[in-house]
């Protein structure tokens, strides 16, 4: 599972590792954005949430993951991007992997300081037009992230499961940090 402050790369970041690993990367982010512009009624349901930079109900996003990790695509591992975001959904999460008997091999957060988050995702803005990438709306995902997902750091570092890894440089060079961070979890 990979977690991180908005703008640390990780969506970049999970794609890239989901190639080496061989899993799917499954990004709750990705699939509300999908289901925005598909019109479908998940995403008339969420857009209210993700426009404004808030996080969309738990109970919504709970059965969107329990649906996607129960595909045969999951069977053999997966990489988590962007859930859980809140200690409720690490408890449902570990619920779900709890019933599915395959538990988190490893924990990752990427970090990055909060200013020059700011800047990349004002860039990112630019290129990719994402509506919750004014500034306005920058700065509330970054108090959302500091108030809610920022504390499940925490619970993973007390089950032994968290590394982190500076997010700041080249991309290559995060990568390769990445890897080699959850090499000896995957190990076994
Ligand atoms: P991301 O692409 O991960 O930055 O997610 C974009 C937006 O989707 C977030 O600002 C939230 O509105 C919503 N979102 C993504 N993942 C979650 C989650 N696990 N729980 C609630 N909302 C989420």
């Amino acid at each position: 599972m990979l977690f991180g402050p908005p703008g640390a790369g990780k969506g970049t970041q999970a794609a890239r590792l989901s190639e080496r690993l061989r899993v799917p990367a499954i990004s709750t982010g990705d699939i509300f954005r999908a289901n925005i512009a598909g019109g479908t009624e998940l995403g008339r349901k969420v857009v209210a949430y993700t426009s404004r930079g808030a996080l969309v109900p738990d109970e919504l996003t709970d059965a969107l993951v329990r649906d996607r990790l129960a595909r045969p695509d999951a069977e053999a591992g997966f990489l988590l991007d962007g859930y859980p975001r809140n200690v409720a959904q690490v408890e449902a999460l570990d619920a779900m992997l709890a019933d599915a008997g395959t538990p988190l091999d490893a924990v990752v957060e990427i970090t990055a300081d909060p200013e020059a988050v700011v800047d990349r995702l004002l860039k990112r803005a630019a290129i990719e037009r994402r509506v919750d990438d004014t500034e306005d709306v920058i700065r509330h995902r970054l108090d959302v992230y500091a108030d809610q997902t920022a504390p499940i750091a925490k619970v993973y570092a007390d089950r032994g499961l968290l590394v982190q890894v500076d997010g700041i440089g080249d991309l290559d060079e995060v990568t390769e940090r990445l890897v080699r961070a959850i090499s000896p979890a995957l190990a076994h």
